[in-house]
C-alpha cells in the first residue's frame, strides 16, 4: 500500500488524488493555502453573503442556510455566517442514528448562542433497516445516514426559497479526494461527489417504496434560485483544530481523550454519534486506515507533529474501536456480533489489530 509522501494519506481512499512526485491533494492544498490571496476572497465572501441578504429580504426568508450536526465544524460556521458575515441563518440538523450525550450538549450549546433551527428526526426503524442493508452490502452503514444529512439543507433550502446555503468543508480539498470532484466554491453538486455519490437515495435503496426515503432524497434544485458555498475555500483560519478551538471556547465539550477506545486521537471527533467509530474500524478492514490516519495527516499538514510521531499514533492507535461500540451498533441495527464478524471478515483485506503493518 501506498502513502503520500507528506503526510499519511493512503492510496486506498477513495478518489484520493497524487501528483507524479507522490504528494497527495490535502497536501498540495496546504500549500496551495499559502499562496491564496485571502483577503481577496473574504470580499467576495462578503460580496455574496450581500447578495444573499437583499435576495432574502426580497423574498421574506432567511438569508443562507447552514446544514448543523452542532460539533466544531458547524459551531463555527454558524457563528462566523452571523457575526461575520452578518447573515441571519436557519439552522438544519438532522438527528444522529443514536445521539450522545455530548452530542446533544453542543447540539443545545449552539442553539442557545441564538440560532433558529430545524431538527430533523428520520425514522429510526427505517434507518436502523437502512443501515443494515448498507452494512451486509457494502460493509459501509454511513451511507443510510448520509443521504439524510445531506439532503436536508437543500431540501429546506429550496422549500424556503432561502439563496444561501454554506457548507463547511469540502473533502475534495481537505482529504485530497478531488479526483473527479469539485476543487472551487461551488458546494451545489455534493450529491455527485460525496459519500452518496453513484445513486440518488431511491436507486440506492430500489427496494424500499419510495415513501419512506423522502428525507432521503436530494431535490431537484433545478428551479430553485440560489447558490451553495463551502466556507473552507474563501476562510483561511478554517482547519479541524482551529474550529475545534473556536468551537470550546463557546461551549462546546469535546469527549474525554481515548483513542484507545475511539480510535481517533482528536478528542473533538466521534462526538455526536457511537456508531463514527464502529464505521471508521470497518473501513479498516476495508480500505486500511481509519480516524488515526486522518487526526496524524491534518495534524502533519498543519505543522503539528513529524510524519515520524504520526506513524506512531497510526501503529498505536488506528482502526481501534471498543468492544461496548460495537455491541451497541449491533443492537441498534438488530444483529449479533457473530453477524458482524462474519459481515467484515467478508471485506476484509487488512486488519486494524495488526500493528506491524509495512508502510513506506
Ligand atoms: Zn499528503
Amino acid at each position: 500500500m501506498k502513502y503520500c509522501l507528506k503526510c499519511w494519506n493512503p492510496e486506498t481512499r477513495p478518489n484520493v488524488y497524487f501528483n507524479e512526485e507522490g504528494i497527495c491533494g490535502a497536501c498540495l492544498w496546504e500549500e496551495e493555502k499559502k499562496t491564496i490571496d485571502w483577503d481577496k476572497r473574504k470580499t467576495q465572501l462578503l460580496a455574496i453573503a450581500n447578495v444573499a441578504k437583499g435576495k432574502a429580504r426580497k423574498r421574506g426568508t432567511y438569508d443562507c442556510a447552514i446544514g448543523i450536526s452542532g460539533g466544531k465544524d458547524s459551531t463555527f460556521q454558524a457563528m462566523y455566517a452571523r457575526d461575520v458575515l452578518g447573515l441571519n441563518p436557519l439552522l438544519v440538523s438532522v438527528v444522529p442514528d443514536e445521539i450522545t450525550e455530548i452530542g446533544l450538549h453542543n447540539f443545545n450549546n449552539l442553539i442557545s448562542k441564538g440560532f433558529d433551527c430545524i431538527r430533523i428526526h428520520v425514522n429510526p426503524k427505517i434507518l436502523a433497516y437502512l443501515m443494515r442493508d448498507d452494512f451486509y452490502k457494502y460493509l459501509h452503514f454511513r451511507k443510510a445516514t448520509e443521504y439524510p444529512l445531506w439532503a436536508s439543507v437543500y431540501t429546506v433550502a429550496k422549500e424556503k426559497n432561502i439563496p444561501l446555503i454554506i457548507q463547511g468543508e469540502n473533502a475534495a480539498l481537505t482529504q485530497g479526494v478531488s479526483k473527479g470532484m469539485n476543487t472551487d466554491w461551488d458546494a451545489s453538486t455534493v450529491y455527485k461527489t460525496s459519500t452518496i455519490s453513484g445513486a440518488t437515495a431511491y436507486e440506492h435503496y430500489s427496494s424500499i417504496d419510495k415513501k419512506y426515503l423522502r428525507l432521503y432524497q436530494f431535490p431537484d434544485l433545478s428551479n430553485w434560485n440560489g447558490k451553495a458555498i463551502w466556507l473552507n475555500y474563501y476562510v483561511k483560519e478554517w482547519s479541524p483544530r482551529h474550529n475545534a478551538e473556536f468551537s470550546k471556547k463557546h461551549g462546546l465539550r469535546f469527549r474525554e481523550d481515548n483513542p484507545e477506545y475511539y480510535g481517533s486521537t482528536h478528542p473533538w471527533t466521534c462526538l455526536d454519534s457511537y456508531y463514527h467509530s464502529v464505521s471508521q474500524m470497518q473501513k479498516y478492514y476495508k480500505h486500511g486506515f481509519g480516524y488515526t490516519t486522518d487526526c496524524v495527516s491534518y495534524d502533519i499538514r498543519e505543522g503539528l507533529m513529524t510524519r515520524e510521531e504520526g506513524f506512531e499514533l497510526i501503529k498505536k492507535y488506528d482502526g481501534l474501536c471498543d468492544i461496548e461500540l460495537i455491541q451497541r451498533f449491533c443492537n441498534f441495527i438488530g444483529i449479533t456480533e457473530k453477524e458482524h464478524w462474519d459481515t467484515v471478515a467478508r471485506f476484509k483485506k487488512y486488519d486494524p489489530w495488526d500493528r506491524f503493518i509495512v508502510k513506506t
